[in-house]
């Protein structure tokens, strides 16, 4: 896997291969934007650029042995930091190593890169600590950390750092990337990318957890009015997420059909039959009113109320 494998982010590594042909290579990045963008694999393949001993125009050559190792996850010199466990914080123990080793010169690799992964969930105890790193010029170690929300990254790290902004896909480019780079027929990759924001990580993640499946199941309880006999109980609280992001969509796609827009803007394009007939039969104050409660139900979700509570008074409005 090389840049050209990355979709949507071109000008984010052009921007980092002009400051390797520049020799202008920053100590610290920010790679910011939204989850299952590429920031990662960009990560990865920036390492690879800087470290190929290929004799390519286009780095990385993905064939000479730093390419090789880093992409396996094999190279002394190049490291993933992320919290021990997973949807915990990044906190001091997990930098540790980071903060013992940046100073010292690489194995073998012109540049060691440090790789913190959901760096905006720092510890304030981390963020110091990396922050004090950071303060020491060190020429052969490149730290980058991947983040979704830069407002929690310390401003004295970020005035340090370069970020580089990751901006989401358009509707088609995901569908492009999931019919092209992984054979998912036309039809399936439409409704997977109205349903990513623009993420082709996100997309993939659901195509193999059966998104689509649980999709068809719940508005088929919304249209056939067996809301209740969904069992909600079992789901986790990121499911119940999913489930509100399916609820959300098919609401908004009735309000769109209803407003008279056109089917193509649908999330559930599928399905435009039944918005259009549910669209004819519907009140726009009770749709808006279905819409408020799904909003809210996120929220109640997030303030960590009874989640089964939560969607029974969503089902009333439903
Ligand atoms: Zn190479």
């Amino acid at each position: 896997m090389s840049f050209k494998d990355i979709k949507g982010q071109d000008s984010a590594i052009s921007f980092l291969l002009s400051s390797l042909a520049n020799n202008k290579v920053a100590q610290s990045y920010i790679f910011a934007g939204s989850g299952g963008v590429g920031k990662m694999l960009t990560a990865m393949n920036f390492a690879k650029a800087v470290n190929c001993q290929g004799d390519v125009k286009d780095k990385p050559c993905d064939a000479c042995i730093p390419c090789k190792k880093i992409s396996s996850s094999n190279h002394p010199d190049v490291s993933v930091v992320k919290a021990h466990k997973e949807g915990s914080s990044v906190g001091i123990d997990d930098i540790r190593e980071l903060i013992r080793s940046i100073s010292l010169k690489p194995y073998e690799a012109r540049k060691k890169f440090y790789i913190i992964d959901d760096a905006d969930s720092m510890t304030q105890e981390a963020s110091n600590a990396l922050l004090k790193t950071l303060e020491e010029p060190v020429s052969d170690s490149v730290v980058i950390m991947i983040v979704q929300n830069i407002n929690f990254i310390l401003p004295t790290i970020r005035s340090r750092s370069q970020t580089v902004k990751f901006l989401p896909l358009g509707i088609d480019e995901v569908k492009d990337f999931l019919v092209k780079a992984h054979g998912v027929d036309e039809l399936q990759a439409r409704l997977l990318s109205s349903f990513s924001s623009g993420s082709p990580g996100k997309a993939l993640k659901d195509k193999d957890a059966d998104f689509l499946e649980k999709r068809q199941r719940i508005l088929g309880a919304i249209i056939n009015k067996t809301f209740f006999d969904l069992e909600f109980e079992k789901a986790s609280r990121t499911e119940l997420k999913n489930y509100l992001d399916i609820i959300l969509a098919w609401y908004r796609d009735v309000f769109v059909a209803k407003a008279g827009g056109v089917a193509e803007s649908f999330f559930n394009i599928d399905k435009k039959d039944i918005i259009m007939t549910e669209a004819k039969k519907a009140d726009f104050n009770k749709l808006e009113d279905t819409i408020r409660q799904v909003l809210s139900t996120y929220s109640f979700l997030d303030t960590n109320a009874n989640p089964k509570l939560a969607f029974a008074v969503l089902g009333f409005k439903i």
